[in-house]
C-alpha cells in the first residue's frame, strides 16, 4: 500500500465516498479514510446517509406506511383485510438489509475505482498531511497533494434531555426499537422528529412532538406547513409548538419530561423519547493547530464557494460545512471538488437545491417561499393548485396537499416550488430543473404532462400562476 496519494478523503459519507468516486474516475490516485463501524460490529463505509440515515428510515417509512395503508385505508378499495399483524423483527431485518446491500456496494464501487479504504480516524496536519490511525491505534502520516474533508455531522445534545440509549435515545436509536413503544415523545419538530415521529405513529404509538419554536416548519412555505399541521394532526401525530424542555427523569420503564410553554409548566410521561434537535458538524481531533483551517461562527469548516478551505489543496464538503445538511448537497459538493482537483470548471447551484420531507404527505421545495420573497421586497406571483382536483390523486385516494409556483411578477422567472402531497420528493425534480434552466411558470404551462399523473398538479400551478388553470374554479384575475 502507497502511502503516496494525489487526494485522501476523510469520511465516507455521500460527501466523500462520491468525491473519491469522482477523482478515481479522473485518474487520481486516492485514500478514503472512515472510523465507522456498522451495526455488524465491522468496518463499514456509507456515513451517516447509508447507515443510520436517509436509507433506514426511508426503509422504514416505506414499510410502515404499508402497515397503516393496509390497516386504514383498504376498505374504501373496497379491499377487507382481517388479522394484519405486525412482524417487526422482520421489518427491522429487512431495514438492515437494504442498508447492508448498500454499503457493501459502495466497498464494490471503491474496488472498481482503485480506492484504497482505510479503516481508522484521520486527521489533517500542517503541510498537508494527514495523520491516519488504524483500528489497532496505529498511527502513521500520510502524504498528498490533496485533502477533502467530509467528516459529516452528530446529533446535537441537550443537557434537559440527556441521553441513555435505551429510554432517550437520538436519531439512531429511534431507528432500532424492538418493540413499538405505546407511548413516545419527541424533542424537535424539524426533518427527523416529523419523519421518525411517523414511522412510531403509523406502528402504533401516541406520540407527542414538543417543538421549542412557536412556528411550525420555519424553513418552509407557512401555507405549505400549515397544510401539513393540518394533515399531520388528523394522523395523530401531537404537535406542541412553544414547548420549551426543562428536564427529563427515567424512572423504571418511563420518562417524564417537564417542559415550558405558554400555558405554563407542563409535564409528559412517555415510554421512549427521541431527541431530534439538529445536527452539529465533525470536527473534533480532525485538525491540528497549525493545520491552518478555520473554523466559521457556526463551527463548520469554513470554506468557500469552491469548497475551498483557508489551505490551497485542502477542502471540505457535505455536512462538516455552511448550507443545508443534505447528502445531495453533499455529493454534488463531492463531485464539484474533485473536478475542480482535476482542473475542471465546475460549481455547485446553490440557489436549487430541493429538500424533502418524507413524510404522508411528503414535503418538498427548492427555491425561495413566499415569505422570504415579502421580506426581500421582491415583486412575485404566485400559482396553487390542489391535489383535491386532480385525477390520478383521487384516483389513490391520496387527494391532500396541494403545488405551489411563486414566479417573479415581472420576468415570470421560477423562484420557488413548494409542494406537499403524494410524491412530492420525486415531483420536485420537475421545479429543480425548469429553475437550472432559468426557467418561466409559462414554460411549464407550455410543457405536456402525461394523463392521468399527479405531475399534471405542477402543470396546473403552473397555469394558475399565469391566472388560467383549467381545473378549478375560483375567482382569478383576469388571465393573461
Ligand atoms: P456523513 O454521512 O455524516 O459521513 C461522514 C463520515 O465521516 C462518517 O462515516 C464518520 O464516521 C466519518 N468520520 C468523521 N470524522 C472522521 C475522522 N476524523 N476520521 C475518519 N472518519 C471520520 N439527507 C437527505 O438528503 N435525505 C434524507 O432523506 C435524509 N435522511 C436522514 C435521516 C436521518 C435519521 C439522519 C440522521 C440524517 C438524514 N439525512 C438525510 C442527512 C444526511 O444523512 C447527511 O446530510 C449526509 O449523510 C451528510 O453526508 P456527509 O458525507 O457530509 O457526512
Ligand atoms: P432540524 O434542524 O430539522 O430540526 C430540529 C428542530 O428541533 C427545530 O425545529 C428546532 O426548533 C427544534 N429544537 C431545537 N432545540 C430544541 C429544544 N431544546 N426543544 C425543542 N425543540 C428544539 O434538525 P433534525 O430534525 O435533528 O435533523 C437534522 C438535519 O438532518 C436536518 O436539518 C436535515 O438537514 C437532515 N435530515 C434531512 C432529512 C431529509 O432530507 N429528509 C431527514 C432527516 C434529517
Amino acid at each position: 500500500m502507497s502511502d503516496n496519494y494525489d487526494v485522501v478523503v476523510i469520511g465516507a459519507g455521500p460527501a466523500g465516498y462520491v468525491a473519491a468516486i469522482r477523482c478515481a474516475q479522473l485518474g487520481m490516485s486516492v485514500a478514503c479514510i472512515d472510523k465507522r463501524i456498522g451495526s455488524n460490529g465491522k468496518p463499514v463505509l456509507g456515513g451517516t446517509c447509508l447507515n443510520v440515515g436517509c436509507i433506514p428510515s426511508k426503509a422504514l417509512l416505506d414499510s410502515s406506511q404499508r402497515y397503516s395503508d393496509i390497516t386504514n385505508k383498504m376498505a374504501v378499495h373496497g379491499v377487507n383485510i382481517k388479522g394484519v399483524k405486525l412482524d417487526l423483527e422482520t421489518m427491522m431485518g429487512r431495514k438492515e438489509r437494504i442498508v447492508g446491500n448498500l454499503t457493501a456496494g459502495i466497498h464494490s464501487l471503491f474496488k472498481a475505482n482503485g480506492i484504497t479504504w482505510l479503516e481508522g480516524s484521520g486527521r489533517v496536519l500542517a503541510g498537508k498531511q494527514v495523520e491516519f490511525t488504524g483500528q489497532n491505534q496505529e498511527a502513521k502520516i500520510i502524504a498528498t497533494e490533496n485533502i477533502i474533508i467530509a467528516t459529516g455531522s452528530s446529533p446535537i445534545e441537550i443537557s434537559s434531555a440527556s441521553l441513555d440509549n435505551n429510554r432517550i435515545v437520538d436519531s439512531t436509536g429511534a431507528l432500532e426499537f424492538a418493540n413499538v413503544p405505546k407511548t413516545l415523545g419527541v424533542i424537535g419538530a424539524g426533518i427527523i422528529g416529523l419523519e421518525l415521529g411517523s414511522v412510531w405513529r403509523r406502528l402504533g404509538a401516541d406520540v407527542v412532538v414538543l417543538e421549542a419554536q412557536d412556528t411550525f416548519l420555519s424553513m418552509v412555505d407557512q401555507q405549505v406547513a400549515k397544510e401539513a399541521k393540518k394533515q399531520f394532526s388528523q394522523q395523530g401525530l401531537d404537535i406542541r409548538l412553544g414547548a420549551r424542555v426543562t428536564g427529563t427523569e427515567v424512572k423504571g420503564n418511563k420518562v417524564t419530561v417537564t417542559y415550558v410553554d405558554t400555558s405554563g409548566d407542563n409535564e409528559l410521561v412517555v415510554d421512549k423519547l427521541i431527541v431530534a434537535v439538529g445536527r452539529r458538524p465533525n470536527t473534533e481531533n480532525l485538525l491540528s493547530a497549525d493545520s491552518g483551517i478555520n473554523l466559521d461562527e457556526r463551527g463548520c469548516i469554513f470554506v468557500d464557494e469552491n469548497c475551498q478551505t483557508d489551505m490551497p489543496g485542502i477542502y471540505a464538503v457535505g455536512d462538516v460545512v455552511r448550507g443545508p445538511m443534505l447528502a445531495h448537497k453533499g455529493s454534488e459538493e463531492g463531485m464539484m471538488v474533485a473536478e475542480l482537483i482535476a482542473e475542471h470548471k465546475a460549481a455547485v447551484n446553490y440557489e436549487t437545491i430541493p429538500s424533502v420531507i418524507y413524510t404522508h404527505p411528503e414535503i418538498a421545495w427548492v427555491g425561495k417561499t413566499e415569505e422570504e420573497l415579502k421580506k426581500s421586497g421582491d415583486a412575485y406571483q404566485v400559482g396553487v393548485f390542489p391535489f383535491a382536483a386532480n385525477g390520478r390523486a383521487m384516483a389513490a385516494e391520496d387527494t391532500a396537499g396541494i403545488v405551489k409556483i411563486i414566479a417573479d411578477k415581472k420576468t415570470d422567472r421560477i423562484l420557488g416550488m413548494h409542494i406537499i402531497g403524494p410524491s412530492a420528493g420525486d415531483l420536485i425534480a420537475q421545479g429543480v430543473i425548469a429553475m437550472e434552466f432559468a426557467g418561466s411558470s409559462e414554460d411549464l404551462a407550455l410543457t405536456v404532462f402525461a394523463h392521468p399523473t399527479v405531475s399534471e398538479a405542477v402543470h396546473e400551478a403552473a397555469l394558475d400562476t399565469l391566472g388560467r388553470a383549467v381545473h378549478i374554479a375560483k375567482k382569478r384575475r383576469p388571465a393573461k
